[in-house]
């Protein structure tokens, strides 16, 4: 069985080599040269993912270090400390991509750089293969790892009823660099990795971490677009703010988008399957793009592999079992995004500095794990929600109705019915709407 893969993202990665160990015929179309492929910088990783996969990580790769978090317009940071196990792994992006490339290769797939693929072929309703170099390559099988602004899933969209296009609001756009730390400026000691919720009232966050090579990692981040105006005041406070920062970029110096928002209501069609951000299987702000990425080519090469098919039943099959693993739970973090990123800066405040959320809430709520509270933590907090009785009201139906998508979104017909299939997508979209 032939199976294409566009694009070398994380999950395409992991699928390609599952299933060329296992006897597929595997070929992956990367647009870039490998040394543009993925980003310059580092980034986070959840840690149990690389153990779950057994991929041993590049040489470079780190443990992080706290965090402060700083509330909206809140001159006090607070920290963040962490079991050492629990901590995440900081990787070099393209070492990383080039690794998972380097692993696929060794079990047969077929990896071509520098060769973007342009358009699917799609007839009688079925993704027969895709279009490169103006030729036409047939496979069983198409996955989609393009990323977030996949034109695949657009082409496809209507005949599989897969959502088309991503709001506005539901991507994170962010600016990111590393620079070298200012002259005659020493390493503050206690807020090395500081990171500022809704900064300077915008919906998202913004950070300034100095990292232990003595880069400074900064990080501007909204939701939806960001106007050039609005960057450059962030970044002009940001320094202010932190004068380690210097002009000097070492890498990134760019923006990029992620989305944020729940995943796919619908991945699957007749030959053609979608992982990673083109099927929005990401929530930050604790790395979890990549790990979900790499566990959903996983699941997806499992399915494909027991069941030896590729019929939209078995891909259905894997699309259940990644929202019963990880894309469930998001449903619930993308309805208390919504709630928090449109509330009053000065309730949040309070919600942060009293106690009612702790960074370590923060951390499991957007790494998707979800909130759990031991009784004496519920009593303590509860305690502090007098104050603000109206705003955390607003809160808990927040919360009940969260916990309402994400137990919609766990009764994801088990088989591939498309009657059955609509009526839930409809149910669990009109949450959002
Ligand atoms: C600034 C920033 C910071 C981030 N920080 C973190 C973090 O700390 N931790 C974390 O887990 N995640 C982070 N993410 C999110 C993470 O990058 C994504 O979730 C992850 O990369 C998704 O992987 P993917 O498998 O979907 O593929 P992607 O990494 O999106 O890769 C898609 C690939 O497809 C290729 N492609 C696109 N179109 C075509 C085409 N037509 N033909 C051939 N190839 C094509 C692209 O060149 C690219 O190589 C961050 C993202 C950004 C922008």
């Amino acid at each position: 069985m032939k199976i294409v893969i566009i694009g070398a993202g994380h999950g395409g990665l992991q699928a390609a080599k599952e299933l060329s160990k296992n006897g597929f015929e595997v070929i992956v179309y990367e647009k870039n040269s490998p040394q543009e492929v993925s980003y310059d910088w580092r980034d986070d990783v959840e840690p149990t993912v690389f153990e779950k996969l057994k991929i041993t990580l590049p040489d470079n790769s780190r443990k992080t270090s706290r965090t402060s978090f700083v509330a909206p317009f809140s001159e006090t940071p607070f920290y963040m400390e962490k079991e050492e196990n629990a901590n995440e792994w900081s990787i070099k992006r393209n070492a990383f991509v080039l690794l998972l490339v380097k692993l696929a290769q060794e079990s047969g797939a077929e990896i071509e750089f520098n060769t973007p693929v342009q358009k699917l072929i799609v007839e009688d309703n079925e993704v027969k293969g895709v279009i490169v170099n103006n030729k036409k390559i047939f496979a069983n099988l198409v996955i989609d790892s393009s990323g977030i602004d996949s034109v695949f899933r657009k082409e496809i969209a209507k005949i599989f009823n897969i959502t088309e296009n991503i709001d506005d609001n539901d991507v994170f756009t962010v600016y990111r660099a590393f620079v070298k730390t200012a002259d005659g400026e020493k390493l503050p000691e206690n807020h090395k990795k500081k990171v500022y919720l809704k900064y300077l009232g915008m919906p998202g966050i913004s950070w300034c971490i100095c990292e232990p090579d003595g880069l400074i990692n900064i990080l501007i981040g909204r939701v939806g677009e960001m106007h050039e105006r609005e960057f450059k005041n962030a970044l002009l406070k940001l320094k202010k703010a932190n004068p380690v920062i210097s002009d000097e970029i070492v890498m990134g110096g760019k923006f990029g988008r992620i989305p944020v928002r729940y995943p796919l209501t619908k991945m699957v069609g007749k030959g053609y399957v979608t992982v990673g951000d083109a099927a929005f299987m990401t929530i930050p702000i604790t790395g979890s793009g990549i790990s979900n990425s790499l566990r959903a080519g996983q699941i997806l090469a499992e399915e494909i592999i027991k069941n030896n098919s590729v019929s939209v039943e078995t891909l259905w099959k894997y699309q259940v079992k990644y929202y019963e693993e990880i894309g469930a739970e998001h449903f619930f973090v993308d309805y208390m995004k919504r709630t928090l990123l449109t509330s009053d800066n000065e309730n949040i405040k309070y919600i942060f500095e009293s106690g009612i959320i702790t960074e370590d809430d923060l951390c499991n709520f957007s790494s998707g794990k979800g909130l759990k509270f031991t009784p004496q933590e519920l009593m303590f907090k509860l305690s502090k929600c007098f104050k603000k009785s109206h705003f955390v009201m607003s809160l808990i139906s927040a919360l009940m109705k969260g916990i309402k998508a994400k137990n919609l979104a766990m009764k994801i017909p088990e088989k591939y019915d498309e009657e059955k299939i609509k009526l839930w997508q409809t149910k669990v979209e009109r949450l959002f709407s």
